[in-house]
């Protein structure tokens, strides 16, 4: 996603709105995200302030992400902001990010707006029963045959009791 900073150039005081949106192909850079619904867009405004180039945007996307619990699509919309500072190489300061030529790359920054807005914990219902630890099926599709019954340990020892009373 490319910024054009052309038109800027010597206009302090002038500002612009921006618009801009990318599809998403490539999740490798988003270990959580299975994929991209809609295509990020910006909207927002680039300023010149003394040859110092404000850019302040909010983003929006929708993803799949995946249930924690059983691994079933879960679509969330995503909101993000960016807020940046940027100046030409060579005239930056600690607050600014620098650039050379005309345009930005915003790549960095979407990316990092997108990771600050996915949720810590993802689940496709508050109900979601999970997958059987045993043989993997979506218990939320049905049960299965497994014994997942848990045995405290503390009990075990009766329980063998137990059985060997019932033998005799
Ligand atoms: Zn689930
Ligand atoms: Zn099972």
């Amino acid at each position: 996603m490319l910024l054009g900073m052309a038109q800027l150039f010597s206009k302090n005081g002038l500002s612009i709105p921006v618009m801009l949106t990318e599809q998403i192909n490539d999740t490798s850079d988003y270990p959580d995200v299975v994929e991209f619904l809609q295509p990020v867009k910006l909207e927002g405004t680039l300023k010149n302030e003394n040859e110092t180039f404000v850019f302040e945007a909010k983003g929006n996307t929708e993803v799949n992400l995946r249930c924690d619990r059983c691994l079933a699509p879960v679509r969330k919309e995503l909101c993000f902001e960016i807020k940046e500072r940027f100046a030409h190489t060579g005239r930056g300061n600690e607050e600014t990010e620098t650039f050379s030529g005309d345009q930005i790359d915003l790549a960095d920054f979407v990316r990092r707006g997108i990771l600050c807005a996915l949720p810590m914990k993802v689940l496709c219902s508050d109900h979601c029963k999970g997958l059987c630890p045993v043989c993997g099926k979506n218990l939320n599709e049905g049960v299965c045959e497994c014994d997942t019954t848990y045995i405290d340990p503390r009990f075990e020892s009766l329980r063998t009791l137990f059985n060997v009373d019932e033998e005799v």
